[in-house]
């Protein structure tokens, strides 16, 4: 029986990828690692040091060390909130969805890498009574990130369900190779340039064009997951 929604934030709830990407370029473009913004797009959803090591390695043959980590992350996270002043425009059609899932008696559970300070009060203006503290899921409650199934195993966790009970809500492929890796049906919003194969491949059970689209289907989508 369906109980829930686990959705991820940036590029579902947020239209604020273009800002993650674009200041991950130019932080990376400053240690001399040149990276085409497209390609970034296929990392969303790992930590920032996996990342950044990963890129490391590719660029200087090692990991950087923890104090580069550190640095850049900041550095990347300055820039980011520069781009997107004074804060991130909620995604067209995300409150839509979560009304639906409201109104269907279903419980609302954010699942994200993100680890703002005031992420639950930023959420709770844009979409006021949506969510529950008690049932987010952030850079602070996982050591893995996604392709890892941890940071949805927990959102499970956190809200009582098991994985057949749960709907996600993704945009990114490792984000939706996570969710399937915990057992969830999955549903992909391509919010951003990757091609729905992309999406697909990483094991989507639905691949929509946007929020709205989800929104539009949204009886559909519930009637296949059960
Ligand atoms: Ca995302």
């Amino acid at each position: 029986m369906l109980k829930a929604f686990l959705f991820d934030m940036d590029g579902v709830l947020y239209d604020s990828m273009r800002g993650h990407v674009q200041a991950w370029h130019d932080t990376l473009a400053a240690e001399g690692i040149v990276v085409p913004p497209a390609e970034l797009y296929l990392y969303e959803g790992r930590t920032g040091h996996s990342t950044i090591n990963l890129l490391f390695n590719r660029t200087f043959g090692r990991n950087a060390t923890p104090e580069e980590v550190e640095r850049i992350y900041l550095h990347k996270a300055q820039r980011f909130n520069e781009l997107e002043s004074p804060e991130s425009k909620p995604m067209p059609g995300a409150w839509e969805v979560l009304q639906q899932v409201k109104q269907a008696g279903l419980q609302r559970i954010i699942v994200t890498g993100s680890g703002q300070q005031s992420l639950f009060e930023k959420l709770d203006k844009h979409f006021p009574a949506m969510f529950d503290r008690d049932k987010m899921v952030t850079a602070y409650d996982v050591k893995h990130g996604k392709p890892n199934p941890e940071p949805y195993l927990k959102g499970l966790q956190k809200g009582g369900l098991q994985p057949d009970e749960a709907i996600v809500v993704e945009n990114a492929p490792l984000g939706v190779e996570a969710a399937r890796a915990a057992g969830v049906f999955t549903v992909a919003v391509n919010t951003g340039p990757l091609a729905d194969d992309i999406l697909w491949n990483a094991g989507a059970n639905f691949v929509y064009p946007s929020m709205q689209a989800l929104a539009d289907d949204f009886d559909a989508v519930i009637a296949a997951s059960i």
